[in-house]
């Protein structure tokens, strides 16, 4: 502000010192912008609770989630990108992307011009950096200077852009949630100059639970407990480092659940050929790859076959899922009613009818497709509740809050000004 208004008024000479004294700078930019970590921005931490419906928050006491919400701002619903699955949905948070933007579709793709497959459990594919499009901010930060860190979240595990969160581990379920947070709070302790600015952390007690059982089970507030009692371990480690207050921390979710009774599923076969119909992604969103000259006539079999099941061809996927723009998005998508699901003869066989209780993936609009957002932080307002609002934007936000320039996206800060403290973006 000072040197502008000086620079305006001061002449050649002025002029030529302030030339001088970038000249000098920039030999040295490269390891001051690396060190503008230690002074930089606050933290970011950046929670997500798998399958955390917007409304679960009631189900067990939640200290810890309680805390959040009134130092910061809570949504009274995130809304998640379609398809509403985990995978999709984690890397739209740290893309600010659609996710017929960034490329993971689904938890199962194909790839037409790879001719390939992509699915979460597959590692190879996983760690395959030709799956996921976009720029995640771990990428965005470490290009500006900052230092960043990651205990689980789709996409670190892939060199994209050549690039992984400077700390990340390989996912593995079975990783203690206590030892998630410690690992956090330690890489918290790291020297100024290594200390990540941007951390994330994920924990799927309530996604397993809500499908095991059903989102209404107690089991379900049993997860509640257990993420909020991790939470809460995350809290009290950073009030020992008096980094509460002087760190920006998120809690979010990637989308909610619905109860899918036993009996609402629909046997795709007694509809239509399945050879023919080639699916590639089962539910609820289904994706049908078949032979270009087989899908009129799977069209026309799937067409209203079933009062639950909306058969799309590509081009005439309703706009407002975004949801067409991908070479990885099917010729044939069928959109499945709330509670619903497909399945085949011959694994509902296998599974002796026994399916979850608890699933996702629908229409993203679907309030139980809701998840959470609860956000606290210098930059964010205090004791707020806003109206829902997309978790594409979140992107930006992060980058607002980390002071980088985000990469270019389907979100936009304006849409979530209002939960920062200065109000002005
Ligand atoms: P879904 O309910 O099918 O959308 O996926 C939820 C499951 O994704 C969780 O139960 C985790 O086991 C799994 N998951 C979450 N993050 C990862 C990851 N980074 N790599 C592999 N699997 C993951
Ligand atoms: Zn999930
Ligand atoms: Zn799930």
């Amino acid at each position: 502000m000072a040197g502008s208004r000086e620079a305006g008024g001061g002449g050649r000479r002025f002029g030529a010192a302030l030339a001088l004294v970038a000249g000098l700078l920039a030999g040295g930019l490269a390891i001051a912008a690396r060190g503008a970590a230690a002074s930089g921005p606050p933290p970011l931490v950046l929670i997500s609770l798998d399958g955390f419906r917007w409304d679960f928050m009631a189900r067990a006491p939640t200290p810890a989630l309680d805390r959040i919400a009134r130092a910061g701002v809570r949504s009274e619903r995130l809304i998640p990108a379609f398809p509403t699955k985990t995978f999709p949905n984690h890397y739209t948070v740290v893309t600010g992307l659609y996710t017929e933007h960034h490329g993971v579709v689904a938890n199962n793709i194909y790839d037409p011009v790879l001719d390939a497959r992509f699915s979460l459990g597959d590692r190879s594919a996983v760690e395959d950096p030709r799956w996921w499009l976009g720029e995640p901010l771990w990428v965005t930060a470490r290009r500006q200077g900052l230092v960043t860190a990651s205990f689980f979240w789709p996409g670190s595990e892939a060199p994209i852009q050549g690039q992984h969160p400077d700390h990340w581990r390989t996912y593995d379920g079975s990783v203690p949630n206590e030892e998630r947070v410690d690992q956090v709070l330690a890489w918290l302790d790291l020297p100024p100059a290594e200390r990540p600015s941007f951390i994330t952390l994920y924990f799927s007690d309530v996604d397993d639970a809500a499908h095991r059982h059903g989102p209404d089970h107690p089991a379900v507030g049993e997860a509640v407990a257990r993420v909020d009692a991790a939470v809460g371990r995350l809290l009290a480690g950073l009030d020992r480092r008096r980094l509460w207050g002087r760190s920006h921390l998120f809690v979010i979710s990637d989308h909610g659940s619905i109860a899918t009774p036993p009996d609402q599923v629909i046997v795709l076969d007694d509809h239509v050929d399945l050879a023919k119909a080639r699916v590639v992604d089962w539910s609820p969103a289904l994706a049908l790859w078949p032979r270009p000259e087989d899908v009129d006539e799977v069209h026309a079999a799937l067409a209203g076959a079933h009062p639950a099941l909306e058969i799309f061809r590509k081009h005439e996927i309703p706009e407002r899922l975004h949801y067409r723009d991908s070479r990885r998005i099917p010729p044939l998508l069928g959109l499945v009613a709330g509670g619903w699901r497909v399945a085949s003869r011959a694994y509902l066989e296998l599974r002796g009818g026994r399916l979850g209780l608890g699933d996702h993936g629908f229409d993203n609009q679907l309030e139980e497709m809701g998840a959470l957002f609860l956000g606290a932080g210098p930059g964010l307002r205090a004791g707020q509740v806003v109206p829902p609002f997309e978790s594409v934007h979140l992107y930006g936000l992060f980058c607002h809050l980390l002071g980088i320039e985000p990469a270019p996206g389907d979100g936009s800060l304006a849409a979530v000004r209002h939960l920062l403290r200065d109000g002005s973006g």
